[in-house]
């Protein structure tokens, strides 16, 4: 089975790298890319592991864009980890990160729950702050019962916590990716809430500035899911992509478990990552 969407503490994860591969490992995953949000720093780390547990590795990010004012995620597997280009991209993310992150705390202030800054930032061993870590300190001050709670109350768009982020728009990301000797992979599609047609417009797009896949199965797909990307995807003559989106076993239990391989009509993107069989 293969995994090419997953998490480690280096973003929004609870696993380190380490951790983590040797989770994948278990799970039977043969195939493994680690792709947190808009950082790399766990690659070195994970690729590593996966070497001395004889797990094929593929590199990876998962990066924050921005198509038609809709904040999306566009994976890159299989980037050149020194690539300058990214490299910077990423550090203007990080900073985006920690601005919208004083302005989270600030709204989250203003409601009443102290210090949500420092709690959030000590929840990211990484560095790079993200939402879960705001939804962590939400559940752990007792204000909400969940994730999905805090989500739903504060921290999604248009609820109280919420600050939009201008990141890098869809060209841009995935003209970066490409430049970066990677493949761009549209991270699961139909999570954005988007109509028919505008999926549709999105995907052109997509194409249209070189992205290469979509994920086909993307975490806990259902079978009407992937026959629908699937359709997508052939129409689009985009190649398929499998990930868990796993976050780590308590926020994201058995995803991994539960992937399936791609249906016969896909064309897998593995065909394209040239760093597969490498590690064989
Ligand atoms: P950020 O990149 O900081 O905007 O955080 C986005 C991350 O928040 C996603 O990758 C998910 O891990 C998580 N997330 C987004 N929406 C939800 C939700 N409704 N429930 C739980 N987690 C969510
Ligand atoms: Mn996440
Ligand atoms: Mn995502
Ligand atoms: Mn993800």
């Amino acid at each position: 089975m293969i995994d090419l969407h997953t998490h480690s503490t280096y973003s929004d994860g609870t696993f380190s790298p380490m951790q983590l591969v040797e989770y994948a490992k278990k799970k039977g995953i043969t195939t493994l890319a680690l792709t947190d949000h808009d950082c790399i720093g766990g690659v070195r780390e994970a690729s590593m592991v996966a070497k001395q547990n004889k797990l094929r590795f593929v590199s990876g990010v998962e990066l924050s864009v921005l198509w038609k004012n809709k904040a999306l995620h566009v994976l890159g597997l299989n980037i050149d980890i020194n690539n300058q280009a990214l490299i910077d991209l990423l550090e203007i993310h990080k900073c985006k990160r920690l601005e919208r992150a004083k302005l989270m705390a600030h709204k989250l202030e203003e409601l009443g729950l102290e210090n949500s800054l420092a709690k959030a930032t000590q929840m990211a061993p990484g560095g790079l702050v993200a939402r879960p870590h705001f939804a962590r300190v939400l559940v752990q001050e007792g204000w909400c019962k969940d994730f999905a709670q805090a989500f739903k109350r504060y921290l999604k768009q248009g609820r109280p916590a919420y600050v939009p982020t201008d990141w890098v728009n869809l060209e841009k990301g995935v003209a970066t990716i490409t430049q970066a000797g990677g493949v761009a992979v549209l991270a699961h599609p139909l999570r954005y809430r988007l109509t028919q047609t505008k999926l549709r417009e999105l995907i052109a797009d997509f194409k249209l500035f070189g992205g290469m896949g979509m994920e086909v199965i993307a975490g806990m797909s259902s079978k009407q899911e992937i026959f629908e990307l699937s359709a997508l995807c052939q129409k689009f003559d985009l190649l398929a992509s499998v990930g868990s989106d796993f976050h780590g076993e308590h926020i994201t239990p058995d995803v991994m478990n539960r992937l399936t391989a791609l249906p016969d009509t896909c064309r897998s993107i593995l065909e394209v990552l040239p760093s597969y069989g490498e590690n064989e």
